[in-house]
């Protein structure tokens, strides 16, 4: 659920030459939410908000829950406060995500020149499709039509020559909206916006461009390329803000797989410093995001371990591996050694500086094993290159060799007991064993 900035003046009839327009950004209005009226119509209409633990925070709210002022990111107290009668409904990620799939297979008859941004979000680059239709506007329409007559969901797209304009404009055109954005009204329309809109200008950037007197592109649209250098003190974003404060942007559609991210997190019943306490939410974190992985035939290789503290601020740390892996020892081993970079213990005490409120793990760099070679242990390596095997045949059983080949046997029967977890799990359920590390 997008709460960048949005200026109502902006949602008007920008012009028809859609020339050059070959970029869309497409965004599925209130996701979460729309998803949950779709299968209780009888919810249509009431303020929706998913989230509903009292120490959690608003994943998503329809337009009806935020005329309330509710948005994302709020803690879901805060929210009942401000909308007592509500509908708060738990997150149902596997739902939302099956819905995800149709709506990204409906987008797909158009191309597959898309970059997926998050599960409902994603730009589309229609320069081939554009063989076949007439015009961005058309495909545009036909999109919002048939998300609509076959998901009962409503999305708002925005239309321009790149990836910055096309997304600010379908911001500005939701709900349930479209906006075109010819290529010689770039300039003037993100000059209606605050710099905060600007993707990548988060609070310091801000806060620095505050400094010269900086708040609407308007302003910085008058500034020197060099002078924005400066305020940023480096000269590459220096140099994609200036570019930005023209309406240019020169990034290019990625293709990419459909998820970018697979984690999980909790929050506390209540906040604590016990290490151990921590340590064992991350332990169910890798335990769950790992098995989500092998379940997806997906394997990851950068770990991100976040933890939010009692003041709600966040603070997090990433590690990429050097291949890839789908499993929860070798995630939860990564785990133990981010969070001590977090929050460095001078001792074997188990109490941590700071009390915590919230820990989980996300994996990402994701690909399918089925496109990846996994070598996520030295056995396999030994195991698959007869050449190796011979060398440590003649080098004698060494100390060396037989603590590799025990590490071997160790990450082997790991491997193997994960797959044995899953089996159980799907004959009796997700929460019918965990994985004791
Ligand atoms: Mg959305």
């Amino acid at each position: 659920m997008s709460t960048a900035p949005r200026n109502e003046a902006v949602k008007r009839d920008w012009g028809h030459d859609a020339s050059g327009c070959t970029i869309l950004h497409i965004d599925m209005d209130a996701f979460y939410a729309s998803c949950e009226i779709r299968r209780h119509p009888e919810l249509a209409g009431k303020p929706v908000i998913i989230g509903t633990g009292t120490r959690s925070v608003v994943s998503a709210a329809n337009y009806e829950a935020r005329v309330f002022g509710v948005n994302s990111a709020m803690p879901v107290a805060r929210a009942r406060k401000l909308c007592p009668h509500g509908v708060f409904l738990p997150v149902d990620m596997d739902y939302y995500r099956a819905i995800s799939h149709q709506v990204f297979d409906i987008f797909g008859e158009i191309t597959d020149c898309i970059e997926h941004v998050s599960v409902d979000e994603c730009f589309m680059d229609v320069s081939n499709a554009l063989r076949i239709w007439k015009s961005p506007v058309d495909i545009a329409r036909w999109i919002r039509a048939t998300v609509y007559k076959r998901l009962g969901l409503t999305c708002s797209v925005g239309i321009a020559t790149n990836k910055l304009i096309a997304k600010l404009a379908s911001t500005n055109a939701k709900p349930n909206g479209m906006l075109l954005i010819p290529a010689n009204r770039h300039a003037d329309f993100i000059r209606m916006m605050p710099v905060r809109s600007i993707p990548g200008v988060g609070p310091s950037t801000q806060k620095r461009l505050e400094e010269y007197g900086v708040t609407t592109v308007a302003q910085l649209s008058q500034l020197r390329e060099i002078d924005i250098i400066h305020a940023l003190g480096s000269a590459v974003s220096g140099h994609n803000l200036y570019l930005a404060a023209q309406g240019k942007d020169e990034r290019k559609v990625v293709v990419n797989a459909p998820e970018k991210s697979i984690g999980h997190e909790r929050t506390l019943r209540e906040d604590t410093r016990d290490a151990r306490t921590v340590l064992n939410l991350l332990r169910q974190s890798c335990d769950a995001t790992a098995s989500t992985l092998r379940a997806r035939g997906l394997v990851a290789r950068t770990i991100t371990v976040k933890l939010r503290f009692a003041n709600l601020n966040y603070a997090s740390k990433s590690f990429t591996m050097t291949y890839p892996t789908q499993s929860a020892a070798e995630l939860f081993s990564h785990a133990k050694t981010l969070l001590n970079l977090i929050l460095p213990r001078n001792d074997e005490k188990d109490l941590l500086p700071q009390f915590i409120r919230l820990a989980g793990i996300s994996t990402s760099n994701l690909s399918a094993v089925s496109t990846t070679m996994i070598q996520d242990s030295f056995g396999d390596l030994f195991d698959d290159d007869p050449h190796t095997s011979h060398e440590s045949d003649d080098s004698g059983t060494s100390a060396t060799e037989s603590k590799l080949s025990s590490t071997r046997s160790t990450l082997k029967s790991t491997r193997k007991a994960e797959k044995t977890l899953d089996d159980i799990r799907k004959r009796f359920g997700k929460d019918a064993i965990n994985f004791g590390i």
